[in-house]
């Protein structure tokens, strides 16, 4: 392309009085060019300018850009622009060769490193330090700590000035409060200690400020920051509540909106994944393929290009399939479980739109999956990681309880993001205020049921309970062959008129407060959910109001919906599990529970 021979020699002068970043540098001619020939992009789209200048001055830098925000260019701009190879580390492998070919279909070499075989590892390494036009070097974190032969070609590649930089990519991995942590990612704390002169670009979509600050820890730098608020003004954000037959209403879904679009199903887990794609292929004849971590290289490589080809529009997947998908037509994501946490929901969700259109990012919703959720819980070691993992679960439970703030408001408020925007109807509850202007919000005070609750576990100290438990005391029924019958306290409360649903909600922000604190205990083949007094246990007296709001109904709807219910109780069986054993609750659907208070 005849930029490279006028490529920026390594002299780039001390930067003394710092600039904005997205003012002129002298280099800014040549990167405009780089953009145009090799890349073929006609401008720079969000803050890919100012982190590029960034990286040119050699600085530790920090970018965190939306999904589909094009941080690739940000590393590989300034590869070119430099002498030497960048070392890129990315957790995935599926998708490097991809980004391999598409380097190369910009005339650029790039190798990657994968495999273990010794011979063509010293292959692959002496051909990176002897030719020259190799200019980018994919590894995975774990061939990096964990290889010396790669260890030694870094080290060279340092020795002979030809190490530009390191490329930290999907950097959240750093984070062990991430949900995507990986043990590796913690050792690159070793890059600064081993090659201090060498600059570090972290790359990430979705972090929030206590992850940034653990990652920069970590890493030992000090970086220029670059981070973009989580808000996309193209993507509608929506909660269903899952009905009776989610996988009917899932078809229905998919076949009245989104007839021949593409999109993506999120599920928790593998085989489900392939259940689900059979019985929609199957029974509701749409076309789907699934995805997850047991599928060979081979086959995952085959799927993904099948479904970027467009060949297959749907894909049914477990979180395996994710970071660095390049498919810009994505008109819908569902959730079709609660995702582990809002970051995870953001993150998954944010695949679709990236062509900016708009698209669909929905969860089918119901309080009682949450306990799909435990399940991971128990793989995570670490008391403080468990911790950790039960406040996501209940941050992204309240935002799907949430009927009254705005969606990206409360996606804002994760993130700690300050970006100011408007949302414009893009999201169901800001969008019911549209429709009904009228509407009003109330908010119920349940300050005393909360006292109520921690009362009677104070007084019953060391006791551990159900939830079955607990949502009895509330409504007041007798618990079976237990000693709390003889407790006067217990049956004389009834909160009236509480639905189990309100209850969940009360204890959930019990939880949340950590009035109230949870734990698991694998029993065979079920999680079995406990709650026992939390850290706080008295923090309600120190004014911790436990309210709720409410969407109060338009007049006209009540009946509507309370037909709605009362059919549904007349069709449905109870499903509150006899079993003392399991003693739990296995299913609370609003009919079955209406269907109790009426008896
Ligand atoms: P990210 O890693 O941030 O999710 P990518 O780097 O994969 O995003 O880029 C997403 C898409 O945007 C790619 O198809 C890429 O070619 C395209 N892209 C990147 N930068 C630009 C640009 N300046 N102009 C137009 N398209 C761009
Ligand atoms: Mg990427
Ligand atoms: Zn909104």
């Amino acid at each position: 392309y005849g930029v490279n021979e006028e490529r920026y020699q390594d002299n780039i002068p001390e930067i003394t009085q710092q600039k904005p970043w997205d003012s002129e540098f002298e280099w800014e001619s040549m990167i405009n060019d780089m953009n145009k020939n090799i890349f073929g992009n006609t401008s720079f789209m969000n803050r890919q300018k100012e982190v590029i200048n960034a990286v040119i001055c050699k600085k530790d830098v920090f970018a965190c850009l939306p999904t589909g925000g094009g941080k690739s260019l940000t590393y590989q701009l300034p590869t070119c622009f430099m002498n030497g190879a960048t070392v890129v580390i990315t957790p995935l492998i599926s998708l490097i060769q991809d980004q391999i070919q598409k380097l190369k279909d910009c005339g650029q070499e790039a190798r990657f490193i994968n495999t273990d075989i010794y011979n063509e590892i010293k292959m692959l390494c002496h051909e990176i330090v002897t030719n020259e036009k190799v200019k980018f070097v994919f590894l995975t974190p774990e061939r990096l700590i964990m290889n010396s032969l790669i260890r030694n070609l870094i080290m060279e590649l340092e020795i002979k000035k030809r190490l530009n930089f390191f490329v930290i990519d999907e950097a959240h991995c750093i984070s062990t409060y991430g949900r995507d942590f990986r043990t590796e990612y913690k050792k690159l704390n070793c890059l600064k200690e081993k090659y201090p002169t060498i600059p570090i670009l972290c790359l990430t979509a979705s972090v929030t400020r206590r992850e940034i600050q653990e990652i920069v820890d970590s890493l030992k730098i000090n970086p220029e920051y670059f981070i973009e608020g989580p808000y996309r003004a193209n993507l509608f954000y929506e909660i269903i509540p899952k009905q009776k037959n989610p996988q009917s209403q899932l078809a229905e879904l998919i076949k009245s909106r989104y007839n021949n679009e593409t999109g993506i199903i999120y599920f928790n887990n593998k085989k489900k994944c392939e259940i689900l794609t059979k019985i929609l292929q199957d029974i509701y004849s749409i076309e789907c393929i699934y995805f997850h971590s047991d599928l060979t290289l081979e086959q995952k490589n085959q799927k993904l290009k099948d479904w970027q080809d467009g060949k297959k529009k749907i894909i049914v997947a477990t979180s395996a399939f994710g970071m660095g998908i390049d498919n810009n037509s994505v008109r819908f994501v569902i959730h079709y479980a609660i995702p582990k946490s809002l970051g995870e929901f953001y993150q998954e969700s944010g695949r679709a739109g990236r062509d900016n259109q708009k698209s669909d990012c929905i969860i089918l919703y119901k309080i009682s999956d949450k306990r799909l959720l435990y399940y991971f819980l128990s793989s995570i070691s670490s008391i403080q990681g468990k911790e950790h993992s039960m406040m996501e679960i209940y941050k992204i439970l309240e935002f799907c309880e949430d009927k009254v703030n705005c969606r990206k408001k409360l996606i804002s408020n994760y993130f700690e993001s300050d970006e100011e925007f408007k949302c414009n109807s893009m999201c169901d509850n800001c969008k019911y205020r549209q429709k009904n202007p009228n509407a009003s919000f109330y908010e119920v005070d349940h300050t005393n049921n909360a006292k109520k609750i921690t009362e009677l576990m104070i007084e019953r100290n060391f006791q551990i309970w159900t939830y079955r438990q607990l949502i009895n005391f509330f409504l007041g029924i007798m618990p079976r062959n237990n000693d709390l019958s003889n407790s006067p306290e217990f049956g004389s409360f009834k909160s009236k008129g509480l639905k189990v649903h309100d209850i969940e909600r009360i204890l959930l922000r019990m939880l949340k407060e950590k009035i109230l604190k949870e734990f698991v205990q694998r029993l065979g083949q079920h999680d079995n959910i406990y709650i026992e007094l939390g850290e706080n246990p008295n923090e309600w007296e120190k004014s911790i109001r436990i309210s709720l709001e409410y969407q109060a109904p338009i007049e006209n709807d009540v009946n509507k919906n309370n037909e709605l219910e009362i059919q549904n109780v007349r069709n449905e069986e109870i499903v509150i599990s006899d079993n003392e054993s399991s003693d739990e609750i296995v299913e609370i659907r609003q009919g079955v529970m209406i269907g109790i208070e009426n008896r």
